[in-house]
């Protein structure tokens, strides 16, 4: 991945986001109230999960033509919300991987009951996404496949128990 593709990506976001989202982007970074897990990331593409001060996550996807989030402020009041900026933000001040772009190198996450158990029943899971998830977030590649699988067809109760 080249640095002016990396640009270009976040470009989009930043040039196009409201002054007052920017500042509470720049501000939720600072103070730590908006955290930044990139998930994904390729030249025609960034993906993250950004946590939110209330402790509400969301998915944000940068491309060079679109900035989608799965927050409200995005999904009814549309443009670039502060999640989506603070990924860009976040990018552009990371130190960028030296290694090449593979599959491979893509974060990938189970998913995780509130009560802790792992729906694929990995025991040791390096890193999750606790329930609610997103559908979109489902037919994300980083996604383990096993989880999306038990949460699309589950086991009967008894199934479990054994
Ligand atoms: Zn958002
Ligand atoms: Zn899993």
């Amino acid at each position: 991945m080249t640095l002016s593709s990396i640009h270009s990506l976040v470009l989009t976001a930043v040039q196009n986001v409201a002054a007052d989202r920017l500042q509470k982007a720049v501000c939720g970074l600072a103070d730590g109230s908006l955290v930044v897990t990139l998930t994904r990331q390729s030249d025609d593409e960034i993906r993250a999960l950004v946590k939110n001060g209330d402790g509400k996550e969301y998915g944000v996807t940068l491309t060079e033509s679109l900035t989608t989030c799965s927050c409200k402020d995005a999904l009814y009041r549309g443009g670039v919300c502060k999640h989506a900026v603070g990924v860009a933000l976040h990018v552009l001040r990371a130190p960028q991987p030296k290694r090449a772009t593979t599959a491979s190198q893509f974060l990938s996450f189970h998913l995780m009951w509130r009560d802790g158990i792992v729906l694929c029943g990995e025991s040791h899971p390096d890193r999750v996404q606790v329930w609610p998830w997103t559908q979109g977030m489902l037919s994300w590649p980083e996604v383990c496949p096993s989880c999306v699988t038990a949460y699309q067809h589950p086991k009967p109760a008894i199934a479990r128990a054994a």
